[in-house]
């Protein structure tokens, strides 16, 4: 769906004047921010503060094979850089694990055990980017007995039981999406509370009723907001931003070049040129211009976002 706006419209319509929503910014600490990043923080930032929300930093750690050590701290000190400020402390995931299990006891009646491989299983849990296929349902309904035998070999993960349902969200750049929910993975095999799981019960207890990120990410709107509802929570509006690619049209990657603020640095462009480069890209700025997140804010204006990616040629 990304690339089709009909129906769209960027009224934000659960606007927050009032102080009491959030929005928020939850890079997973694996990799250095790129460009791309950062440019998504700083749309999130802008969502946020034009409609008298809050701004959240959350670190999401759960994955911990590819975490990096310090890295959510090197995260925080580049959105600092370019001016990207937060109203709290960070929500750090790895230090919530009794939530998820919490929500797990909550949603335990639509919930079902699944000894699929681990490849399947990482897949859906690791990895929040690129289309995951629908789970094919092969666990759906294994007979107590069946669970007994498997329960021998492998440690089950925990499945979601959407039943089929279809769930419909507002996105403000895509216009109102309508999917069927996925038997998603809600606890890994290891125990690990899974991504779809954790977004939701966090940005829950955070007040965050606008979520900005990545349109690659689009596809698991639906299956999270069926989440949140089963949870007894709103679910959030959605902004799914278009993505930073490379010359060759693919998803921006630090293998593309000088796209971090160190490497941009160490070639002479400070965090201020990068930020101006990314208002470039946004049409918020012409070619040169000093900007600060602060003039950016009184420019910006959803319905006048580029609605493609931005394709970023690294300086060389
Ligand atoms: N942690 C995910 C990432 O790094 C973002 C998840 C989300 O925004 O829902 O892309």
């Amino acid at each position: 769906m990304p690339g089709s706006f009909a129906g769209a419209s960027t009224d934000d319509r659960s606007t927050s004047r009032s102080g009491t929503g959030a929005g928020r910014y939850a890079p997973s600490p694996t990799a250095e921010l790129h460009v791309g990043n950062l440019r998504t923080a700083l749309l999130a930032w802008l969502f946020a503060r034009s409609t008298g929300r809050r701004f959240l930093l959350r670190i999401e750690d759960l994955d911990t094979a590819r975490v990096r050590p310090g890295m959510g701290e090197q995260q925080l000190g580049d959105l600092a850089a370019l001016g990207i400020t937060f109203d709290c402390k960070p929500v750090v995931q790895s230090q919530r694990l009794a939530a998820y299990q919490d929500a797990l006891i909550t949603l335990a009646d639509r919930t079902y055990e699944c000894f699929c491989s681990r490849r399947e299983i990482a897949e859906a849990a690791s990895a929040p980017h690129g289309s995951v296929a629908p789970y094919p349902g092969t666990c759906r309904n294994l007979t107590e007995a069946d669970r007994i035998e498997r329960r021998l070999r492998r440690q089950p993960a925990l499945r979601l039981r959407a039943d089929g349902a279809v769930q419909t969200v507002h996105d403000l750049l895509h216009g109102d999406i309508t999917a069927e929910v996925d038997d998603v993975v809600l606890r890994r095999n290891d125990g690990t509370p899974a991504y779809n799981l954790a977004v939701v019960v966090d940005d829950a207890f955070s007040g965050v009723d606008q979520v900005v990120r990545g349109d690659d990410l689009l596809p698991a709107a639906a299956t999270q907001a069926f989440l949140a509802a089963l949870l007894g929570c709103s679910p959030p509006t959605y902004a799914h931003v278009p993505l930073a690619v490379n010359a060759e049209g693919r998803r921006l990657a630090k293998r593309d070049g000088a796209v971090t603020l160190p490497d941009l640095a160490a070639l002479g462009m400070g965090p201020s040129s990068v930020l101006g480069l990314i208002a470039v890209s946004l049409d918020l700025a012409s070619p040169g211009e000093g900007v600060t997140p602060g003039i950016l804010l009184q420019r910006f204006d959803p319905e006048r976002l580029p609605r493609g990616p931005w394709v970023v040629i690294p300086k060389a």
